[in-house]
């Protein structure tokens, strides 16, 4: 299972970069980027996370 986002949803507001910065981070252009994507037993909570307070649900989690 791994974390996707869809950048037509995406406002660049950086709450889950804020909730999982070794995770997710926005680029100079407000472009978001996964650095680690893959849900591990040491990711996977904040991962959770990050996509239940993405204030546009613009994460989800897929196989
Ligand atoms: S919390 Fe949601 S809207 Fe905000 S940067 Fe992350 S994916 Fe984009």
């Amino acid at each position: 299972m791994r974390v996707a986002v869809d950048p037509q949803i995406c406002e660049a507001n950086g709450v889950c970069m804020g909730i999982a910065p070794t995770i997710f981070a926005l680029d100079e252009d407000d472009i978001l980027h996964i650095d680690d994507p893959v849900l591990r037993a040491e990711t996977a909570t904040l991962i959770n996370d990050a996509v239940a307070q993405c204030p546009r649900a613009a994460l989800s989690v897929v196989e």
